[in-house]
């Protein structure tokens, strides 16, 4: 009779594996439609430097309007990207999409913004990367607005001399590179000295407890003063409490972003954000900076 039971369980876990890779392989084909059907979008979530208020600039954070499940959000999407390769022309239009608003946002009167990016691993182990951002620099106003690439530790980890090469390159370009979701990885700031790296940004999980965990405090505290001493900045992601944002602003953190300030809005509406003079957001005021 065990025998039976543990048959039937195989054959259940059998088809539930079968309707998983089911569903891949129909995420991967959609996906690799989406594109030409127009079907991603960016949000763009203001970060703001932590001792005037003001907005200093935006990440874009890519959504993707699925003709049948709506929104999906990124996590749900970039490891099948990845795997697939389909990252590296998301990646492409990603990029394009971005330089194509801040011109836009440039041209309307926006004042000077930094513009950071996800760029993943995978797309530095293409060739065609340094070619790809070399071309997307060349678009209108690319000069008057700062863009900063976000890359994770594990593309300086498992780097070799040709990504290190690429990053130099691009980094010549005028390109600023920021280290995000630090403090998850090896966080072994000592290897940030070999790379044109200027920005941590210190991930959301320990800003989350920072106010309540000694640990997470010390730590957050820690990075701030470390990455300071090497003369990077530092930015403070998943920022939702004011006890947070006064905690970090005691402890000289230069940005903040967060639900706090704001969360990830329609390129129209970080317009709106940025020229707001209102009283409803958690700041008084907020103003453009003068200078990043
Ligand atoms: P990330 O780069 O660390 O982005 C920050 C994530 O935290 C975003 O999630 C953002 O919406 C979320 N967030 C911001 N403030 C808060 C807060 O106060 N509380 C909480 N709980 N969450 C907050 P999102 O947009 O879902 O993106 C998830 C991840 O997907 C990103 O993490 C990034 O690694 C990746 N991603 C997003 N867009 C792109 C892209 O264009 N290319 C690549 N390669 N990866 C992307
Ligand atoms: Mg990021
Ligand atoms: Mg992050
Ligand atoms: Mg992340």
């Amino acid at each position: 009779k065990s025998k039976q039971l543990g048959k039937n369980r195989c054959q259940f876990y059998s088809q539930d594996m079968q309707e998983a890779a089911r569903l891949r392989v129909q995420l991967e084909t959609e996906l690799r439609m989406a594109i030409e059907r127009k079907e991603f979008v960016l949000f763009y979530q203001p970060i703001i430097d932590a001792e005037r208020g003001c907005v200093s600039g935006a990440e874009a954070l890519l959504r993707w309007h699925h003709p049948s499940r709506g929104i999906v959000a990124p996590d749900e999407f970039i490891t099948i990207a990845e795997d697939t390769g389909l990252i590296v022309p998301i990646g492409a239009w990603v990029l394009s999409e971005v330089l194509r608003q801040a011109n836009a946002w440039r041209i309307r009167g926006l004042p000077p913004l930094r513009v950071a990016v996800n760029v993943s691993g995978v797309q530095f182990r293409e060739q065609g990367l340094v070619e790809m951002i070399t071309q997307a620099s060349c678009t209108p106003g690319f000069d008057e607005i700062t863009l900063v690439l976000e890359i994770t530790e594990s593309v300086l980890m498992q780097s070799s001399e040709v990504t290190e090469a690429r990053l130099r390159e691009i980094g010549l370009l005028g390109i600023e590179y920021s280290l995000d979701d630090f403090g998850t990885g090896y966080s072994s700031l000592s290897y940030l000295k070999r790379f044109p790296v200027g920005h941590v940004k210190i991930d959301r999980s320990f800003v989350n407890d920072c106010t309540d965990d000694r640990n997470d405090a010390l730590l957050v505290e820690a990075i701030i003063n470390m990455a300071h001493s090497l003369g990077l900045k530092v930015t403070a992601e998943g920022v939702e409490t004011e006890r947070q944002r006064a905690f970090l602003r005691a402890r000289n953190c230069d940005y903040l972003q967060g639900y706090l300030i704001s969360e990830p809005l329609p390129a129209a509406d970080f317009e709106l954000f940025v020229l707001r003079n209102g009283s409803r957001t958690p700041l008084t005021r907020v103003p453009a900076c003068p200078k990043h």
